[in-house]
């Protein structure tokens, strides 16, 4: 059996229903998976393998089976598991899973002697990639390597018929991990859990020790607290994530589906993005967004903390803006020293960075948009075709950056990594490659890498491939956003062209231009640019991605010539926006644009949003972040779904965008709101994105089309587009164990490169 098999209680699993049927034979752990030798006639091999994907443990997952006559000559007289190793798993490693129930009841039982304890796991859930080094897989690889196990802990550990029979992180108050509070001062003397639960409810800010790295805690009804949280961090507009004890008290701030339900209380305890219900909480916490992102208490940690709380917390990466998440103990303390007022910290090191999880629900169904803590390193299983291609090392993109090694048919995609500029981001991605690559056994024959030749990631990606005397391929960037939905979906290595609708912020293109709003007849091999929405100059360079202004300026100049701002002045003076255009450098940059200094081209539907946000006088100056103004836009939208207006662009390539101008300018100088305006933005978009894979998909017999790149993460543009092309008899595709944003590129990279050098013959 191969599949998630090893590290979750798979063999005791196997051994407890084999006994109970009364078999013969035994169960062990090899290279690729397990291995379950049986004496027995076929129908009781039919029903021991219907009982084992019937009753499966909550980690474990079964992608294939194979059987075959055994040839050894063992003679058993029961049925045992054979030590391969001393549990050690050959290759690979589960992710980390929130606290199971029976572990909850067990800190909850003040009978139990793990009533309280704060690192209380086994089998089914606990840390995992979080806290290992290296394979083989045992205690000694992990951080919990200095923590010696105490008699009633080890026979546990040795009992197959306890849940934690080689749960290599079993601890209990004797033997494991001890928490510490830690004030300005040094150490705090009490209980350290209910000193800091105490402290976030009088307003303090304490950093939590989380599963993945340290967290920032605050009480999220505390506006403050919420407020000062964001001035020490530097983090004025992002939204924050909340925690709450359970269902219900996350179901009084948001409205919550079965899909949202289920994943908030799954293993893998993923912040869910949920509509708010507009209860206080404080207005500082998702300031101008119409959803909040809420995750359930992942650890017994957390679990114990939420015993003293009566409402949700903020809990967010603890880092300096920019940095990513802080793992270390005494970095925590220096780091950190600026904004937090307690630490809330224990003995076990966490080895791997891993950030929360995000998702979002988008017609019920849902959308990865952060992949890390829970999801990575679960192996993806990609079409069985894939089996035939060699091993492929695909590097990502730079923002979101997540790396993935393709060998047969599965797919290992690392965690989240974050932004590349930053070096410790960097090194984070140096030390945690190596460790994929010893945990897989894995040396890649091809190495892919994005067409940007000064990403960190592709300079990277080129120098493994120099030292190790390989080759790199560069993929496209917007070929590899279609490619990640195809692998993601289960398409074969040959299969047929799709038309993928690519709206993304920036990518470099396969011209001298940057693309981001492309429509691409793509498969695996190869793809063809068949339209794309109009080229408009990013003033300034990479400037423009963080003012708004820039793209409004940009873009009217395109829409309507260099003239354009005094001569809409005249038509509509009463647009405050277009005043404060004309307060800006107009001269200096219509000078650069003329000499072509620094204003590269870009089709990007991210800078449009931009655009379009600016005039509406949202986000006009600055913003903190890619994507701001977009989701506040889409919350304005989402405000009015019956708004079914909209502006007629013109469906041909390049799409030019006056059309949607003249609309939005006249909607403006009648003061028509906001909301409406940005609901018919919306529609616009959507519509004439229809009617061009329309167009596209009659002429050419597609009848599939993908949607994806980061703009896709607009959940209303993406119901729209399903919507629209779903009546026009379309199959849409998106994205959903991965992201549609650049954290799935590496897989694009690595499918592409894999079915491009695929051996099987195609026809
Ligand atoms: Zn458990
Ligand atoms: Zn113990
Ligand atoms: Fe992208």
């Amino acid at each position: 059996m191969r599949g998630l098999v090893q590290g979750v209680g798979f063999r005791p699993f196997v051994w407890r229903v084999a006994n109970g049927a009364g078999l013969i034979g035994e169960v062990l752990n090899d290279a690729q998976g397990v291995i379950i030798r049986l004496c027995c006639e076929p129908p009781e091999l039919a029903e021991l393998l219907e009982r084992l994907e019937r009753d499966i443990p909550p980690l474990a997952r079964i992608d294939t089976v194979e059987t075959q006559p055994y040839t050894g000559n063992e003679s058993w007289q029961d049925f045992s598991i054979v030590a391969s190793g001393a549990g050690q798993i050959a290759t690979g490693i589960v992710p980390d899973a929130a606290i199971c129930t029976d572990c909850l009841a067990d800190i909850k039982d003040p009978q139990n002697r793990r009533f309280g304890y704060g690192f209380t796991n086994c089998t089914n859930c606990g840390p995992r990639l979080s806290i290992t080094r290296a394979i083989p897989y045992d205690r000694g690889t992990t951080s919990m390597a200095s923590f010696e196990m105490c008699a009633a802990c080890q026979a546990e550990y040795d009992d197959p018929s306890d849940r934690r029979f080689h749960a290599q992180p079993n601890a209990c108050p004797t033997c494991g991990p001890k928490l510490t509070l830690v004030g300005s001062d040094g150490p705090v003397e009490g209980d350290p859990i209910a000193l800091a639960a105490a402290a976030i409810t009088a307003g303090k800010i304490v950093a939590i020790k989380g599963l993945g790295g340290f967290q920032l805690a605050v009480d999220a009804g505390n506006s403050e607290a919420v407020k000062l949280l964001r001035s020490r961090k530097c983090r004025p507009a992002k939204p924050l994530a909340c925690m709450a004890r359970d269902l219900a008290m996350v179901a009084r701030y948001v409205s919550l589906d079965d899909v949202a339900c289920d994943l908030l209380q799954s293993p893998q305890a993923p912040i869910v993005l949920a509509r708010s219900k507009g209860q206080a909480l404080a207005p500082e916490v998702a300031p101008n967004q119409n959803r909040l992102g809420f995750m359930l208490p992942n650890t017994p940690l957390h679990q114990l903390m939420f015993q003293y709380l009566d409402r949700p917390i903020v809990l967010t990466s603890g880092n300096l803006s920019d940095e990513p998440q802080v793992t270390d103990n005494a970095q925590a303390l220096s780091k950190l020293a600026s904004i937090a007022d307690l630490w809330l910290t224990h003995d076990r090191d966490i080895v791997n960075r891993l950030d929360d999880s995000v998702v979002q629900i988008v017609d019920g169904t849902a959308q990865t948009m952060r992949r890390a803590r829970g999801y990575a390193p679960a192996p993806h299983l990609l079409h069985p075709g894939f089996d035939a291609a060699p091993s492929v090392l695909a590097v990502g993109a730079d923002l979101k950056n997540t790396f993935c090694l393709l060998q047969g048919c599965q797919a290992i995609v690392s965690q989240h990594m974050g932004d590349m500029q930053n070096p410790q981001t960097q090194r984070g991605f140096i030390e945690n490659l190596k460790l994929y690559r010893q945990l897989y056994d894995f040396t890649p024959s091809l190495i892919a890498v994005d067409q940007h030749p000064d990403y960190f990631s592709t300079r990277r990606g080129r120098e493994i491939a120099a030292q190790e005397n390989l080759e790199t391929s560069s993929v496209q960037h917007h070929h590899a956003h279609i490619a990640a939905v195809l692998a993601d979906r289960g398409f074969a290595p040959d299969a047929k062209p799709v038309l993928g609708i690519v709206l993304d912020g920036l990518g470099k293109g396969g011209d001298e231009t940057i693309w981001g709003g492309e429509f691409l007849l793509a498969s695996f091999h190869s793809y063809e640019r068949v339209a794309h929405i109009q080229p408009v100059a990013l003033l300034g360079g990479e400037k423009a991605n963080l003012q708004p202004w820039r793209n409004a300026v940009a873009h009217l100049w395109a829409a309507y010539g260099p003239e354009a701002i005094p001569d809409l002045l005249t038509e509509y003076g009463e647009i405050a926006a277009l005043k404060s255009l004309q307060n800006k450098p107009l001269v200096t940059l219509a000078q650069m644009l003329e000499r072509g200094i620094n204003v590269p081209l870009a089709s990007s539907t991210g800078r449009l949003f931009d655009a379009v946000a600016a005039m509406l006088g949202i986000g006009f100056e600055t913003v903190q972040f890619e994507g701001q103004v977009a989701t506040e836009l889409q919350a304005l939208a989402e405000t009015c779904p019956n708004e079914n207006g909209a502006y007629p662009i013109p469906i041909r390539t390049p799409i030019k965008w006056t059309a949607l101008w003249d609309g939005i300018l006249g909607d403006l100088e009648k003061s028509t709101d906001l909301n409406i305006i940005a609901a018919r933005f919306h529609n616009s978009l959507a519509m004439v994105f229809t009617a061009m894979a329309f167009e596209i998909t009659s002429k050419s017999n597609i009848k599939t089309v993908v949607l994806c790149g980061g703009v896709m993460q607009n959940a209303l543009l993406l119901e729209k587009l399903h919507k629209g092309l779903g009546e026009l008899g379309l199959e849409t595709l998106s994205a959903r164990e991965f992201p549609v944003n650049d954290g799935a590129i590496s897989l694009g990279q690595a499918a592409i490169l894999a079915a491009r050098n695929c051996s099987v013959d195609r026809d």
